[in-house]
């Protein structure tokens, strides 16, 4: 049974993920330690600088967003904030909430260091446009059944926000709509971490997703 569960599909892309996720590690710790930073704290900053304007979050909702323990994300903001790259500000009356944000040197560090995993997109880029898209497809399904499972963190995805309308447009190259920049786009466009994200309610996301991910299915099936 074991062996033949290795040799499915299933199987076999499992192992090519984790062939790929083992070369994004690599790539990590190489930027991360030629800027005197660990992978986590690059992380963070990388996280910090996707926020939206003005957008300052807590370390908790630091912590959740990167799957990290709330002692593994205090032990990173220490030496953050020691190296002036993070700055930690009082939030309301209560002494022990703080709000995070980039200082302007946290900035510069996490922009040059944004451009870590673009070995990955020059090779995704090499895929004829129609397998990107895809593949672009495939991921976001993958992506919202491990946070069902709650093996990873929340993704800010279209299919999950609130100004996403899934064919909403009779244009089969742009069928959907975002409300908040009020306009149509593809599957090409679908973002995977959106800094104008926000959740829509559970029911409406259900709705949405069976819309769109119930559309690839039907299709797939004639
Ligand atoms: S706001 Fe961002 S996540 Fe939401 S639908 Fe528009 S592009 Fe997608």
């Amino acid at each position: 049974m074991a062996a033949q569960h290795a040799d499915s599909v299933a199987a076999q892309v499992a192992a090519g993920l984790v062939k790929l996720s083992l070369a994004l590690r690599h790539e990590a710790w190489k930027e991360a330690r030629g800027g005197g930073l660990t992978p986590t704290q690059g992380q963070v900053l990388s996280w910090l600088l996707l926020q939206a304007p003005g957008q300052c979050p807590t370390p908790g909702e630091l912590a959740k967003a990167l799957a990290l323990s709330p002692a593994t994300v205090s032990e990173a903001l220490r030496t953050l904030e020691a190296k002036g790259l993070v700055r930690r500000r009082q939030s309301g009356d209560d002494r022990r909430s703080f709000q995070l944000a980039l200082t302007g040197a946290g900035s510069r560090v996490a922009q040059a260091s944004a451009g870590w995993a673009d070995f990955l997109a020059v090779a995704v880029d090499s895929l004829p446009p129609a397998d990107q898209v895809a593949l672009l497809r495939v991921l976001v399904r993958l992506i919202r059944t491990l946070q069902l499972q709650g093996k990873i963190s929340v993704a800010r995805m279209c299919v999950s926000c609130t100004y996403f309308r899934p064919f909403a447009h009779p244009d089969p190259e742009r069928p959907h709509h975002c409300n908040y920049v009020d306009a149509a786009f593809g599957d090409g466009r679908l973002r995977l971490e959106c800094p104008d994200y926000e959740p829509a309610p559970d029911g409406r996301q259900e709705t949405a997703w069976e819309a769109w991910a119930g559309r690839w299915e039907r299709a797939a099936e004639t």
